[in-house]
């Protein structure tokens, strides 16, 4: 496994099929400039995305890139609807494939990463992934909300992650 040459901004697009040949472990941030979706869903993103990435082939000669995407954000608590801060981190697996052709040959448990003429791109995959990371509902601490202190919320929180639509989603998209 080699390690690439330190870059503290990661280009949006790579050659991941190449990458997980060199076993090549990438390390770094990414702007959110591009990223309207997640704007959409928060208030603000605070600071650069970090994203670790190993890229790898596994022992079934899949080419895969696992790792972490870490973002700080603001989102409204739903308590007093004042702006909170919240980091969010996940853990992603994704099976690089070069078309769609090769996504629907790919075990279920794979998550796919789709190319574009031998190129993925990193912004749109990492955001999507960060899209599904977040809180449906968000509050404060009990010591630091100003909103009603009658509402229990950690049953509340509990029952939506059950029920994540994002989650029902990406089920939905991966039959
Ligand atoms: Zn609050």
């Amino acid at each position: 496994m080699s390690v690439a040459p330190h870059r503290n901004v990661l280009p949006q697009w790579l050659s991941p099929l190449k990458l997980a040949a060199q076993g090549v472990v990438l390390k770094g941030v990414v702007l959110q400039k591009q990223m309207l979706r997640l704007a959409d869903a928060l208030t603000s993103v605070d600071t650069p995305i970090s994203v670790y990435l190993h890229f790898y082939c596994d022992d079934f000669g899949f080419r895969i890139a696992s790792g972490q995407v870490t973002a700080q954000v603001r989102l409204y608590c739903q308590r007093c609807m004042q702006e909170m801060e919240q980091v969010i981190a996940a853990d992603v697996r994704w099976a690089i494939v070069a078309n769609e052709e090769k996504m629907k040959a790919l075990p279920k448990d794979y998550d796919p990463w789709v190319l574009v003429d031998g190129e993925g791109d990193l912004h749109a995959i990492i955001e999507e992934e960060l899209l599904l990371a977040l809180p449906i509902v968000a509050f404060h601490d009990m010591d630091n909300c100003g909103g009603d202190q009658r509402y229990s919320t950690g049953n509340v929180v509990e029952l939506d992650k059950k029920k994540n639509p994002f989650e029902a989603l990406r089920e939905l998209k991966l039959r």
